[in-house]
Formats: C-alpha cells, sequence, structure tokens
C-alpha cells in the first residue's frame, strides 16, 4: 500500500503529461480548473487506496490513466448542459415533467430576435417616453377573449395568488368543498389562500353545492366568489355544482366580485372537434366572470404565464400592485406570447403551427402514417407490434380525455425492454418511452418527423 502511495506522481508532474495538455487543447475548461480536478481526482484515489481498494499489482501507469479518466469525465459532465432536449415518446401533450407546451415557430422566432437585441420592452417608441411591459400583451389578450383588460405574471399560480391578495386580503372568500383541488407541485387553492391572507370560506359538500349554499355564506366581509376549474380530477355521478352564469346575479346583487380559476384557460375550442368539454375564457368571461386566470403553457400553447382577464376597474388595481412587480414576466416569455397569441388571430391556421392544438387534434390515422414512415427505416432485429391505446392531455388538462392513438412496441432478443428503457432516457437527445408487456412503447402524437433521424439513430444503439 505504501509502495502505491509512494509512487502516486506530483501534481506538478501530471500537469506536465501529454494527457493534461490535450484538455487544456478542447478549452472547455481553464487550466486551473482542471488542476482543480486534477488534485480532487488524486486525492479521491489516495483515500482508496488506504481503505485497501488497490491491489499491490496496480502501478503508476494505470494509476495516471485513472486519473485523467476522472477528470475527463469531469469535462463532460461540466460541458454538457443540464436542461437537455427530450424526445417524447409518451403521448402526452402537455408533460409538465417534460416543459408542458412546445412553442411554435414564430414564438421562437420572437424569443431568439427579442433576447439577442434590445427592445421597446419598457419603452413607448410612438411617444418616445417610459411605456409598460403591461400595454404590450394587454390589446392581444383583450382581442382574442373579449375580456375588457388583461395582464400577465410569472405562471398561473401567481396569477391566483395576485388575484386574491390584490382583492381579497383581509376579507372572505367563498369556495365550494368540490372545489378545492390541489394541482400538481403542491399547489393547493386552501395554501395559496392562507398565504393571501384571505380567509377561505367552504361552502357545500365534496359532490354538491347549491346556488344558496353561495348565498347562506355571503357576509358583509365577503370579497369574492371563487370558482376554480378541477382541472385534473372529475366527481361523477350524484354531483352538482353552481356555474358561474347562475352566481352572476347573486355576486351582482351583494357587490362581490366573481372569479374563475380556469387552470387550462383555452382560447381555442376543443368542443368543436368533440374533444372534452373544456370551457374557453370567452366563455367564461360572457357567463359573467369578472376575473379569470389561466396559464400561458397548457392549452394556450405558449411560454409559462399567468394571464389575469376580465373587468378594468380590478386589473387596474392588479397592475398598481406591489405584487404585481415582484411576480412579472420578462421580455422572452412576453415575445413568445405575444407570437403564440397572434397565431389565434388566423383560426384556420392556428391549429396547425400551435405543436400543442397540432398534436391534440391529431388523428389516429395521421398516428398510424407516422409509424409507417418511421418503422420503414428500422432494421429487421427489432420485433414491431402497433397497438391502439389512448394518449392524455396532460398538464393536469381534460383528465376525462382519451384520445386514440396507437403504440408502436418494439423489442429486441438483444437486450431487456428495462434496459433499452432506461439506456435511451439517459443518451443524447434523451428519449421517454414506457413499457408495455415488456417491450418499449411509443406513442407518435408526441413524436414528430423532424424527429425521426435522431431516434432511428438511438435505436441502432441497441442492434
Ligand atoms: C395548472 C393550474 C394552476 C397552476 O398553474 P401554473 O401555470 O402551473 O402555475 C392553477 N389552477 C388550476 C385550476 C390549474 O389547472
Amino acid at each position: 500500500m505504501y509502495q502505491l502511495l509512494r509512487q502516486i506522481p506530483a501534481i506538478h508532474e501530471l500537469q506536465q503529461s501529454r494527457l493534461f495538455l490535450e484538455l487544456i487543447k478542447t478549452k472547455q475548461a481553464s487550466k486551473a480548473k482542471l488542476t482543480e480536478w486534477l488534485q480532487e481526482a488524486v486525492s479521491d484515489i489516495r483515500k482508496e487506496i488506504l481503505a485497501g481498494e488497490w491491489k499491490d499489482e496496480d502501478n503508476v501507469v494505470e494509476f495516471t490513466e485513472m486519473v485523467f479518466a476522472r477528470v475527463s469525465e469531469r469535462l463532460s459532465d461540466h460541458s454538457t448542459y443540464r436542461i437537455r432536449r427530450v424526445i417524447n415518446g409518451t403521448g402526452t401533450v402537455l408533460h409538465t415533467n417534460l416543459g408542458r407546451a412546445r412553442l411554435s415557430e414564430e414564438a421562437i422566432q420572437q424569443v431568439t430576435e427579442t433576447a439577442y437585441s434590445y427592445s421597446n420592452l419598457e419603452y413607448n417608441l410612438s411617444l418616445g417616453k417610459r411605456g409598460s411591459r403591461h400595454d404590450l400583451i394587454e390589446d392581444l389578450v383583450k382581442e382574442t377573449t373579449g375580456a375588457e383588460a388583461a395582464m400577465v405574471v410569472n405562471n398561473n399560480a401567481a396569477a391566483v395568488y395576485l388575484v386574491l391578495k390584490a382583492l381579497a386580503k383581509g376579507q372572505e372568500v367563498i369556495v365550494s368543498r368540490g372545489e378545492l383541488v390541489e394541482i400538481g407541485g403542491s399547489f393547493r387553492v386552501s395554501s395559496i389562500m392562507e398565504e393571501s391572507g384571505a380567509s377561505l370560506v367552504e361552502v357545500g359538500t365534496t359532490n354538491k353545492t347549491h346556488l344558496y349554499d353561495y348565498e347562506g355564506a355571503i357576509t358583509d366581509d365577503t370579497a369574492m366568489v371563487m370558482k376554480v376549474h378541477t382541472s385534473n380530477f372529475k366527481v361523477i355521478g350524484f354531483t352538482k355544482e353552481v356555474s358561474i352564469s347562475e352566481l352572476k346575479s347573486v355576486a351582482k346583487a351583494h357587490d362581490i366580485i366573481l372569479y374563475e380559476d380556469l387552470g387550462s384557460g383555452a382560447i381555442y375550442d376543443l368542443k368543436q372537434d368533440k374533444i372534452g368539454s373544456e370551457p374557453t375564457v370567452t366563455e367564461a368571461l360572457e357567463n359573467g366572470a369578472d376575473l379569470v386566470t389561466f396559464s400561458g403553457d397548457k392549452l394556450l400553447g405558449g411560454p409559462q404565464a399567468g394571464i389575469i382577464a376580465g373587468k378594468k376597474k380590478w386589473i387596474d388595481i392588479l397592475k398598481k400592485h406591489q405584487l404585481a412587480r415582484v411576480l412579472r414576466v420578462d421580455k422572452m416569455t412576453l415575445a413568445a406570447l405575444e407570437a403564440t397569441l397572434k397565431a389565434y388571430a388566423n383560426e384556420d391556421n392556428v391549429t396547425k403551427s400551435l405543436p400543442t392544438l397540432r398534436a391534440i387534434r391529431l388523428k389516429k390515422e395521421e398516428i398510424s402514417a407516422r409509424i409507417q414512415a418511421f418503422s420503414a427505416q428500422l432494421s429487421p432485429i427489432w420485433n414491431m407490434v402497433i397497438k391502439s391505446d389512448v394518449s392524455q392531455v396532460g398538464g393536469g388538462t381534460m383528465p376525462e380525455v382519451e384520445l386514440e392513438t396507437e403504440l408502436l412496441l418494439l423489442s429486441t432478443k438483444k437486450h431487456k425492454a428495462q434496459f433499452i428503457h432506461d439506456e435511451l432516457r439517459k443518451g443524447t437527445p434523451a428519449v421517454v418511452s414506457r413499457i408495455v408487456y415488456d417491450q418499449i412503447a411509443l406513442d407518435f402524437r408526441t413524436i414528430e418527423e423532424h424527429e425521426f433521424e435522431e431516434l432511428h439513430k438511438r435505436l441502432k444503439e441497441f442492434e
């Protein structure tokens, strides 16, 4: 053991070695950083020798190789991005773990240009003086939803928080027990309410709430009736919920705000394609909501954002609140959101230009054609089975909707499905698949033609 320890070359000697100079040449890390990793690798190996993990026959040549192998590994870890592209083979269109909505080409173009250049983010170009970032998008939201006024914040959770804090703090907010939901990553209506300083007044029961439940709960301290779109679950059977249109006159008579957290906030009406029963933002406003909030990266198909739309009187208060600054969005988000909203102006084209709508509306036959095109290029070592299945919209949106799809099931004698599944995920580009009956399952609803070549390359690794 001491024999081995004595053989360890000094750091300055290792720095003279050809291997070290080659690493420097890649220019992916500074000499100082590489030296630091070198020292760490040497110190780790010293500890391993002392712990008896090295044999006396091991020699200094192996030692040096081992040191540099470890430094190279650190270097490649260091130079690959942590945020990586994923080919989504799950078929779930708005996969929250995989970044929800993909942006349209126009949105990406706008983000790139806005990020690379200076912009009029807070500068009114026609007047030549300071402007407001809120103004940039407000007209477009108004046009696409019919709202009187609108503003944009960081995400929908932030939108809910701002509405409650600015308009109901220290007062009461009435919510049906059937709508006290938890959404994804621990966003709870009751918790956000508590955080905002508004007090929650629960009415009705889990399955049934009546108009008289709301009416009976109204006091002088009531600021708001809040409806929450229970995006990620459905109560079925013996149920009753009170709609916005039923609540409208009650809210008006008592001069309280009628607010609906829509969650997804569809602008394009998927009901016309017989997909789900998601209310559109326009419908919610027309039915009488004073304010609605919704996400930018769910059914809307844009960047992460929270959109608040409704009566100007309330939006004006929200815009002036201190929190508006805390929750504001950056120029890249605004650029992407503007391009996404603009797509809705062309009804005929929006379902083609926005990847989210395109994927949700994809018919089984179109998915089948994708599978045919893809599998025609596959090596015969793969066993292929095509199986009818359903894909999910995802993002806690329309949980009851099953989109008809076809899966391509792949297996090979060479490897177990679990192995391929794990390796596909770890490589580049990462591929997220499922395992169905011991085969790799790929749902081509979320795999587009432009990804075929790379997916073929990834599969070749197992041939
Ligand atoms: C998704 C959702 C939220 C949270 O929206 P984020 O944009 O993820 O912050 C809030 N309320 C409802 C009803 C939702 O569906």
